[in-house]
């Protein structure tokens, strides 16, 4: 090896991109905390992105909000936080020249046309034209994407067969997560994604939008998903509660539990700041589980580590 191989100087880059559709709740602490414990493991850089691109969907104040909890968690940004509302001009430039190159293409379907078979879009099948249609990226038949993501092994999906050709616009205007997430993981400089279990299988289209865009692709890290105690998803009750910004320390310690790490690390800590630097001292990535790992808020007061399912 020669010695400028044995002076690794890259820079890691890691962040946290909510969507503002209402206040931090548990399982977005745990992808801000889980996001942040990563890119400081590494001597990183951590930023915040704030994905604002569907209007209806928004909760006016709740990214405000979001970025007022993250402060009170102690969870400060390495730089500006970086709003999706305002990046138009650099998805329109993707989506141009994934158009030139014949890589995207306008697509008049309806989800009706597409309900035959089954949503996935293998060729046009559009019973009328639209005005606007959505722009979708190709996606050739046979097209296998596979990574090996830090928490959750290999993982490999035939994009082909389980997505098909994917939207990049839809065609009531807003650009698609897919392209957006592309656009600005790689204009932040992002070398490492880490978030929820939940986007594990977007990962795949991330992947394909980077190489036709000619850009790096990132390492990734999905967390384990948090489910209550019978096993089932919390997105609608539980890991929906707002986590409280006044009372921040049970829950970043319920997180760093359900991130598989020492709860001893933290006891004695009584303020954000040096809880968050025994963490970050304490921190063994190789703990976090795959999941799913169950925890509550309740669990946050008290001193026992949550089950693994
Ligand atoms: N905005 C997405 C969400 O809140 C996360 C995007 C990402 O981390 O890639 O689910």
């Amino acid at each position: 090896m020669t010695e400028h191989e044995t002076t690794p100087h890259t820079h890691r880059r890691g962040r946290f991109a909510p969507s503002p559709t209402g206040p931090l709740h548990f399982g977005s602490l745990l992808a801000a905390f889980g996001s942040w414990l990563m890119a400081r493991a590494h001597g990183g850089q951590w930023l915040v992105r704030v994905e604002d691109l569907d209007p209806p969907r928004e909760v006016p104040g709740a990214a405000e909000g979001q970025l007022q909890a993250l402060s009170a968690f102690g969870l400060e940004p390495d730089g500006p936080v970086l709003w999706q509302s305002t990046r138009d001009a650099a998805y329109q430039a993707a989506l141009d020249r994934l158009l030139a190159s014949g890589a995207a293409f306008a697509c008049h379907c309806s989800r009706s046309d597409l309900a035959a078979s089954g949503g996935v879009h293998r060729a046009c099948v559009a019973g009328a034209r639209r005005d606007n249609p959505a722009i979708r990226l190709r996606v050739a038949d046979g097209t296998t994407i596979g990574f090996d993501d830090a928490i959750q092994g290999r993982y490999v999906q035939d994009v082909a067969a389980e997505v098909g050709d994917f939207v990049l616009r839809r065609a009531d205007g807003p650009w698609a997560y897919q392209l957006a997430v592309v656009v600005d993981d790689a204009a932040q400089g992002i070398t490492d994604v880490v978030r929820g279990a939940d986007l594990l299988d977007s990962t795949p289209r991330q992947i394909l939008l980077q190489r036709a865009l000619g850009l790096p692709s990132p390492a990734h890290a999905h967390l384990p998903l948090v489910v209550d105690a019978d096993g089932n998803k919390l997105s609608k009750s539980l890991a929906a509660l707002p986590v409280d910004p006044a009372d921040p320390l049970p829950a970043l310690r319920a997180a760093w539990r359900a991130l598989g790490q020492d709860p001893r690390a933290l006891a004695g800590h009584g303020a954000t700041a040096t809880l968050l630097q025994a963490a970050r001292a304490a921190f063994v990535p190789s703990r976090i589980p795959r999941g799913p790992v169950a925890a509550s808020l309740a669990a946050a007061h008290n001193t026992e580590a949550p089950g693994h399912a």
